[in-house]
């Protein structure tokens, strides 16, 4: 019951997956946005009592980590999509100027799937007279041409996503009373983390139990491995 239910959620529509791939970069930023956030506002509240100097490190960090993400992701995916945009080119010439060649590799490419010779072939020459260029980018490079990833949506989704994830610990840290502010913070990561690990392991349909569990102990060991090297620095210095 399970396999069929599952099969039944698999996404078919076109887009589905673009969409999918979307929601689990925001968890995942939102995700880093709060684990690295946490660990800072917690390494600086184990070298001091006073507020200040947490929140500054803990802005300081936010807006450091958000452009740093969207600037990564920025580059991650103008390169993707050059490199995409290359191979597409290279595909449409070589169909201006092969086309036999082309359409004989296509219907080889649908034979290796497991397509008879000539039902291949058919296949091959339907989906040429179509769009041959949208057909060999599928079988081919597994890209479509019509859904290019798109360099600025990934960096403001992973901007904001990481924002979104650093304000809850530097908010519980700000705004609790000092002497539970570090206890409670822990206890607020951990259950993001929980809710960001459920998502994830949601959007992928596998389990949760397992990545939920791996998530909090993630972040409850980079929180205790900062708080513990904020509190000897703090010490030494
Ligand atoms: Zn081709």
């Amino acid at each position: 019951m399970d396999a069929e239910l599952l099969d039944h959620q698999e996404p078919h529509k076109p887009g589905t997956a673009a969409r999918l791939n979307w929601l689990r970069a925001g968890v995942l930023g939102a995700n880093d946005g709060i684990v690295s956030t946490a660990g800072i506002v917690i390494g600086v509240a184990g070298a001091t009592s006073q507020t200040a100097p947490i929140v500054t490190a803990g802005v300081a960090g936010l807006a450091a980590g958000a452009m740093s993400m969207a600037v990564g992701e920025y580059v991650s995916v103008s390169s993707q999509r050059d490199s995409e945009r290359a191979l597409l080119s290279k595909e449409r010439r070589e169909l201006r100027e092969t086309p036999e060649q082309e359409l004989a590799e296509l219907a080889g490419l649908y034979a290796a799937k497991g397509l008879t010779r000539e039902v291949a072939q058919s296949v091959a020459e339907q989906l040429t007279a179509v769009d041959a260029l949208a057909a060999h980018a599928e079988v081919e490079l597994g890209i479509n041409p019509d859904e290019l990833a798109h360099p600025g949506h990934a960096a403001w989704a992973s901007f904001l996503s990481f924002v979104v994830g650093a304000l809850l610990p530097l908010l519980a840290i700000s705004l609790l009373p000092v002497s539970v502010r570090v206890a409670l913070t822990v206890f607020a990561v951990a259950l993001a983390l929980m809710l960001t690990g459920l998502l994830s392991a949601r959007l992928g349909q596998s389990p949760w139990r397992r990545p939920v569990l791996r998530n909090v102990l993630g972040g409850a060991l980079a929180m205790a491995v900062t708080y513990a090297i904020g509190t000897v620095v703090g010490h030494a210095v």
